[in-house]
């Protein structure tokens, strides 16, 4: 179940049904998510929040979407986040992080040749 309600237009208020929208009709403002905040309150803890799958899934009470029909390309929790985050705030060596960076020259590289292979780049 989500708890967003609608989309509503941050310049002129207007407001819209939950549906692929990022523009308001009427004056191009940006649309935000708007929520039942009452509701959340009542039923929404950390640890339900932390209880959920390792991705974006965890968040689905917030998302503007319907979790049954939505497709699962098994977003978020990499470990190349972890990694870089550690690097930047937590002082860790880029030497440390060592094999999440591997992994993702690798798919660099795999990918890249792929692309040269199938495009015919010369
Ligand atoms: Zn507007």
């Amino acid at each position: 179940m989500t708890y967003a309600t609608n989309l509503r237009c941050r310049e002129c208020h207007r407001e819209y049904p939950l549906e692929a929208r990022h523009v308001c009709d009427f004056c191009f403002g940006p649309v935000e998510v708007t929520y039942d905040y009452d509701a959340i309150r009542r039923n929404i803890t950390r640890q339900r929040i932390e209880s959920g799958p390792a991705s974006l899934w965890r968040y689905s009470d917030f998302l503007p979407c319907d979790r049954e029909t939505a497709v699962d390309i098994g977003a978020g929790f990499t470990p190349l986040i972890r990694a870089l985050r550690a690097v930047m705030l937590e002082g860790a060596t880029l030497w440390s992080q060592a094999v999440p960076i591997a992994i993702l020259l690798a798919y660099a590289t795999v990918t890249f040749t792929l692309a040269l292979k199938l495009f015919r780049w010369q």
